[in-house]
């Protein structure tokens, strides 16, 4: 019997975090200190929409640099974790005993919001790995749903890791922020918001954060916001640690957050800003 997966989310930031958020880098590679070795993980992206919940049966998924514009340096990086078929044909057998019918992709990689944090979090690239798409126009609530429906798969020893961002309003970033440079304040105030939620396990609220006070206004579109809350269905109300490394670009929050697994929680919250 494994022990009890914890639920990640981290926000993956724009996609050369990996060059320009060494803080966030920091918070990924301590949140994997902090896991129990997963047998396989399950990541649910930004960066993969479907019309219906779609997994991916790739033995050797590609690394797909799904971005132009930066450095050559990050279109060169390889991330070349196995995959995990059987956990893409189990996590299909959930969603249908569920109700929701799923697909399977033949051959999906991983996309940069998926491999840009798991080659900090498991650089040897030795766990598993499969995505799991975000279905189209389905609603914050059904995300939230479909989150319940993974989360037996925390009692087999897989990791679900949601990646995406708590703010991604394009216009609040500065270009040329540079590492001390302090927080957009909406960015901020809405961070703020969701952690409170959280701690409140206000479920609903979150659910419906498009009428909370710069919900709509954070993000323009819901595809980075999805994730949070498929983590948020999977971690059952479990509590939560906060993550708070320094905002990227001044605008992206990088907050990250762990669910469960908690009774080694001995880190005061991140907060550098
Ligand atoms: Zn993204």
């Amino acid at each position: 019997m494994s022990e009890r997966m914890p639920v990640i989310f981290v926000s993956h930031g724009a996609p050369d975090a990996l060059l320009k958020a060494p803080d966030a880098v920091a918070c990924w590679r301590e949140i994997a200190q902090r896991v129990p070795e997963p047998t396989g993980i399950l990541v649910v992206s930004a960066h993969w929409e479907t019309r219906q919940p779609t997994v991916s049966l790739s033995g050797a998924p590609e690394t797909i640099h799904d971005f132009g514009g930066f450095s050559p340096v990050l279109h060169r990086m390889q991330y070349h974790a196995p995959g995990a078929p059987a956990l893409a044909e189990r996590v299909v057998s959930l969603l249908s005993s569920a109700g929701m019918v799923a697909d399977l992709h033949p051959s999906r990689g991983l996309d940069h919001g998926a491999w840009v944090p798991l080659s900090v979090m498991y650089p040897h690239a030795n766990v598993p790995v499969t995505q799991l798409s975000l279905a189209r126009n389905r609603g914050a609530a059904t995300q939230f749903e479909l989150g319940k429906m993974l989360a037996p798969l925390r009692e087999e020893g897989i990791l679900i890791l949601a990646s995406g961002a708590i703010t991604h309003n394009f216009a609040w970033l500065d270009w040329h922020a540079e590492g001390d440079q302090a927080p957009f304040p909406k960015a901020l105030a809405f961070s703020e918001w969701v952690a409170e939620r959280v701690t409140e396990k206000d479920f609903s609220a979150l659910i419906e954060y498009r009428c909370a006070p710069l919900g709509s206004e954070s993000h323009p579109t819901e595809e980075h916001f999805l994730p949070f809350l498929v983590a948020l269905g999977a971690a059952g109300g479990e509590a939560s640690q906060r993550y708070r490394p320094r905002f990227s670009y001044g605008g992206l929050s990088m907050d990250a957050y762990r669910w469960g697994n908690s009774a080694d929680v001995v880190l005061a919250e991140k907060i550098n800003d």
